[in-house]
């Protein structure tokens, strides 16, 4: 097992916030009318990609019904139909829908993941939350390292909680931090890979290979693929394939042909 299997398998079983667990689990055991027929994960959810990605999408947290039900981020949830028509129009998914996890999904150079792996009350962490999940996010991107190249992070809480986590996985990040905006464009000099960081409940370290160099990242903000901001015409399917497209290229991954970016107002 490489070292992000492992992690992925460690994370699903942290029971660090006592308010996420209660209510993940609580959620599946209740579950929607419409899942009724549904075994729901109800645990946290780990990353989803390949261990190689050039390209990372930071989101903000599973949601209960969706990724908390399914067990693989943005999957069998509102965001993901969002979501993922957009990575199979630039060429990054093998499919427009995700449904369940054995769907047979597969994704191109690209990982999900999210600083929140729990699905919390009303779609809102605390602070506290955040932070304590923030050395899983750490680990992860430490692992990803030697071939991570872009990010696209998903939102202003997703911004927040991601720039500590590049810092602490050896990344340069400026002072002030930069501000969250669509389109929003950073480019984070690489340091030397950091030490292995601890985990929420202080399991054993992962390895990461310490002490190389790391290439720069780049870091693109995107609205949140959210309801509110997509039945609104705040984030349209064109900006989400630009931004998407603009962050594949700079990672080096070569999207499928032009993307035909929808007109000002067009999805609105
Ligand atoms: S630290 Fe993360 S994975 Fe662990 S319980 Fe909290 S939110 Fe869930």
């Amino acid at each position: 097992m490489d070292g992000l299997s492992e992690l992925d398998r460690r994370i699903t079983e942290c029971r660090a916030c006592p308010r996420l667990v209660e209510w993940r689990e609580e959620v599946a055991r209740t579950k929607r009318a419409a899942f009724a027929d549904w075994d729901y994960w109800g645990r946290p959810v780990p990353g989803f990609g390949p261990h190689d990605a050039a390209l990372l999408i930071v989101g903000l947290a599973p949601a209960a019904h969706g990724a908390n039900r399914t067990g693989r981020m943005f999957t069998g949830d509102r965001s993901g139909d969002f979501l993922f028509p957009a990575l199979y129009d630039v060429g990054l998914a093998s499919r427009p829908t995700a449904e369940s996890a054995d769907d047979g999904l597969t994704l191109y150079g690209t990982r999900i993941t999210s600083p929140v792996h729990c699905a919390p009350p009303a779609n809102k962490p605390t602070t506290q939350e955040r932070d304590t999940c923030r050395a899983w996010l750490v680990s992860e991107l430490k692992l990803l390292a030697p071939t991570l190249r872009a990010v696209v992070v998903l939102g202003g809480f997703g911004w927040q909680a991601a720039f500590p986590a590049f810092a602490a996985a050896g990344w340069q990040v400026p002072k002030p931090r930069p501000a969250f905006g669509h389109g929003a464009h950073v480019r984070l000099a690489g340091g030397s890979v950091q030490g292995p960081e601890q985990s929420p409940e202080q399991s054993p370290e992962q390895s990461p290979e310490q002490g190389l160099e790391q290439e720069p990242l780049d870091v693109f903000g995107c609205f949140h693929v959210s309801q509110r901001n997509t039945f609104t015409g705040r984030l349209t399917p064109g900006m989400l394939r630009e931004v998407l497209r603009t962050a594949a290229l700079a990672a080096g991954l070569h999207p499928n042909g032009p993307i035909e970016l929808a007109a000002p107002g067009a999805d609105s």
